[in-house]
């Protein structure tokens, strides 16, 4: 007998998520994992190895609080984003809860959910990438926690403010709302953190990997009241950081850190410009959607052939053909200038053809 069927039935029908690492790929040009396309350079300051280290380093979350406006009581840290995904489901959904998401969204909060047991409820989002709020009303009945991405990956659109409030009154008191914000470093004012003195079922999620440019470190936030961060503790592994990535995000987030982070933005919104700008111009594009963030969702006449001739000669682009409602659709992530230049010249030439 196969130890297959010794594992849960969930697991066993299980398709993991399909990482842009997972999916491969031989290159030099790699716009696929909305990764900054540069590493800064970190030197360890702690060399200490042989003691745990602190469950939750002081020295990170202060400087996490003091960056994003909050109190350390605020804030867990955790290995990457994708981390508090799941610590959310694990510490609010019983076996007969029910998690919401809207996609297309980031394909995570489906996994996490399905490896948890827990039962998806799909609500679309509208055509122009907003909530379906009527219809998540409609479904509401044994959904524990709604996930919403805002910049929303991949389609780049930010959730209208004003619907994510109607959404947390509408949840108030029997479900927990979770907005997602890897890529809000790219439009700060849209951050819902001020919302979080009124909204106790709020959670944000944040990222080190995105705009401060450090996706191998694994480091994530989640901001919330004190109440439903110590909630999360309570499911936490215990020593979820190790004294490196402690370390080396303490460092990302002092002030010179800070201020190359927002260099890196800066830098990134120039190249995104430039980028739109020449796309526009080649015929084989349809469609450019609007973005908030280091990436643009470009739709091609022929999508997949686009995707397979670029994969062929080395540039790696995330194809979105399968996901809901994006037939054609290619995720682009913002590369350095160089990089953007070749993926132009290489879609030109495609659309030569
Ligand atoms: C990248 C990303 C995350 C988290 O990534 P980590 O590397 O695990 O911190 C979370 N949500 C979305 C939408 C992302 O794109």
């Amino acid at each position: 007998m196969s130890i297959s069927l010794l594992s849960r039935k969930n697991i066993q029908a299980l398709t993991p998520y399909q990482s842009a690492r997972r999916l491969g790929g031989k290159g030099d040009i790699w716009l696929n994992a909305n990764e900054y396309p540069i590493s800064a350079n970190f030197n360890l300051t702690d060399r200490t190895f042989n003691r745990y280290p602190e469950p939750q380093p002081e020295n990170v979350i202060n400087a996490y609080a003091s960056y994003a406006n909050v109190k350390p009581e605020n804030i867990l840290v955790s290995r990457g984003g994708d981390e508090s995904i799941e610590l959310l489901i694990r510490a609010f959904c019983e076996a007969n809860d029910q998690l919401l998401y809207c996609p297309p969204t980031y394909g995570m909060y489906g996994v996490s959910a399905e490896t948890c047991g827990i039962t998806t409820k799909i609500v679309p989002l509208t055509a122009d990438f907003q909530l379906d709020l009527a219809e998540i009303e409609k479904n509401l009945d044994k959904v524990k926690i709604i996930f919403v991405c805002s910049p929303n990956n991949p389609t780049g659109t930010l959730i209208e403010r004003s619907d994510l409030l109607t959404l947390l009154q509408m949840t108030a008191g029997r479900a927990i709302v979770v907005v997602d914000e890897a890529y809000i470093e790219f439009c700060p004012q849209a951050t819902m953190v001020n919302e979080l003195a009124n909204y106790p079922h709020l959670a944000i999620i944040r990222t080190l990997s995105k705009a401060f440019a450090l996706a191998g470190l694994r480091c994530g936030f989640t901001l919330a009241n004190p109440e439903l961060i110590s909630i999360l503790q309570k499911v936490i592994a215990p020593y979820p950081l190790p004294i490196p990535v402690a370390d080396i995000a303490s460092q990302a987030l002092q002030k010179a850190g800070l201020s190359q982070m927002r260099m890196q933005v800066a830098d990134t919104l120039n190249n995104r410009q430039w980028l739109i700008e020449q796309l526009l111009q080649i015929p084989i594009v349809e469609k450019i959607f609007e973005s908030e963030a280091n990436y643009v969702l470009v739709k091609f006449q022929n999508g997949e052939k686009v995707f397979n001739q670029l994969w062929q000669q080395g540039i790696i682009l995330r194809n979105q053909h399968n996901a809901l409602g994006l037939q054609h659709c290619i995720r682009i992530t913002i590369g350095t200038a160089d990089e953007n230049c070749r993926l132009i010249t290489a879609i030109q030439q495609i659309s030569q053809d």
